[in-house]
């Protein structure tokens, strides 16, 4: 048997970029032979296996055929006659579609080199049509490379538009969707994501819930901008393409992002598209405060302690301070603000949090008082501190 690193790991490789998975192609073997030599299945519907040592994924070369509509509505074939360039034609994008030997060689067939070096997207074959996931992972492989300079082929962006208008993409399911959209949010330019959806006719049909305009695209890039996301990337990955493009991103920085870009939307429609999707409790949570509380946020400046201390209450940001940061960021992100100013809002409700969090009633005081009597009397002295704190900054 023959044994080939395949997909990700070459395409990265060849750019330059960290590897972070490594995923092997076996020709010429067999799933009882695999498992003899200690490998084990884990493929339900494709013959993949695990190393027994690395861990890694192993899959038997294998051929597909369309036998219905949607991701499922195909029959693989596999036997120790399959090539090496037979399971490298099934593949989604050229660039996808390379395979590096034990002796190092570059085995390439479908010109992906080439379009890596052009910074091409290009599918390999007409059968791309097939899997209207591809639709998904193209439009997520451009936000993610983008910033290297890779654009679409026309004859790909063809293709995408066909499977949009001959429904092929209704065959995607709802999970699909959203763990697509997940990823793309951690990508370097999630925006593109969003733009060649649209570009393509599948944003309606995917995402009709969203409202893609031009704010929205603008508070997405924002919130992406390595800029505000400080905490995550190091200072150095601002200044390379390379670095932002491999920057790996928290679920932590998707949720901000997510927020970001629905901080427009009707309150219900973000409910509406979360139900369908299945989104996780804390995107579909951040999302909604941060559509709920953005305008107040953003005129943090001009509001007095009693609205702060509003503010603060309705953001639950005295239990879950964590995620008042995250907020923060999502709704500042939707602002026209520059980001001197933003920076300066969002201290200035940190500080105002402290302030107001650090409030301390006397251990006799609150024995002798019920709990709604105890919750007016800290609301008191949080407005109290806010309103001395207000005073103190104008002064200065
Ligand atoms: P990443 O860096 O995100 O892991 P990857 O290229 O390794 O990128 P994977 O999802 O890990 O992507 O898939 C591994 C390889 O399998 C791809 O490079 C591609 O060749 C192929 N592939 C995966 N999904 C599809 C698909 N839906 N259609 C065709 N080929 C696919
Ligand atoms: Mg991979």
């Amino acid at each position: 048997m023959q044994v080939y690193l395949v997909g990700g790991a070459v395409r990265d490789e060849l750019l330059g970029l960290p590897a972070h998975e490594r995923d092997w192609v076996v020709v010429g073997s067999t799933p009882e032979e695999l498992q003899r030599g200690g490998y084990r299945a884990v493929g339900r519907e494709f013959p993949v296996f695990l190393h027994p040592d690395t861990g890694e994924e192993y899959a038997l070369a294998r051929l597909e055929r369309k036998t219905g509509p949607g991701y499922r509505g195909f029959e693989t074939r596999f036997s120790p006659e399959v090539t090496l360039e037979q399971d490298l034609q099934r593949r989604d994008l050229t660039i996808n579609a390379m395979a590096r030997s034990p002796d190092g060689r570059l085995i390439d067939p479908y010109g992906g080199r080439h379009d890596l070096e052009q910074r091409l997207l290009r599918h390999v074959s007409p059968a791309f049509v097939e899997d209207p996931v591809r639709v998904l992972r193209v439009a997520r492989f451009a936000a993610r490379l983008c910033a290297l300079g890779f654009r679409l082929a026309p004859e790909t962006r063809e293709l995408m538009r066909f499977m949009v208008s001959s429904g092929e993409i209704n065959a995607l399911v709802p999970e699909r969707v959203w763990r697509e959209m997940q990823r793309a949010l951690g990508e370097a330019d999630p925006a593109v994501f969003l733009d060649i959806l649209e570009d393509c006719g599948a944003l309606a049909i995917l995402l009709p819930e969203l409202n893609w305009d031009e704010a929205a695209r603008k508070a997405l890039q924002r919130a992406a901008a390595p800029a505000l996301a400080t905490t995550e990337v190091p200072a150095a990955a601002r200044v390379s393409a390379a670095a932002r493009v491999s920057a790996a991103h928290s679920a932590i920085d998707g949720s901000v992002r997510f927020a970001a870009l629905l901080a427009g939307t009707a309150l219900e429609r973000i409910t509406a598209l979360c139900e369908r999707l299945r989104v996780p409790n804390d995107y579909r949570e951040l999302a909604l405060l941060t559509a709920r509380l953005q305008p107040r946020i953003a005129h943090a400046g001009t509001l007095d302690a009693a609205a702060t201390l509003e503010l603060l209450e309705a953001a639950d940001a005295f239990r879950r301070p964590d995620r008042f940061q995250l907020l923060l960021r999502a709704a500042l992100a939707r602002s026209d603000l520059d980001d001197a100013a933003r920076t300066a809002r969002a201290a200035a409700l940190a500080a105002a949090l402290a302030a107001a969090a650090a409030v301390a009633l006397p251990h006799d005081q609150l024995t002798q008082l019920n709990g709604p009597a105890i919750a007016a009397t800290y609301r008191s002295a949080r407005l109290e501190r806010l309103e001395a704190l207000q005073s103190e900054l104008r002064k200065s």
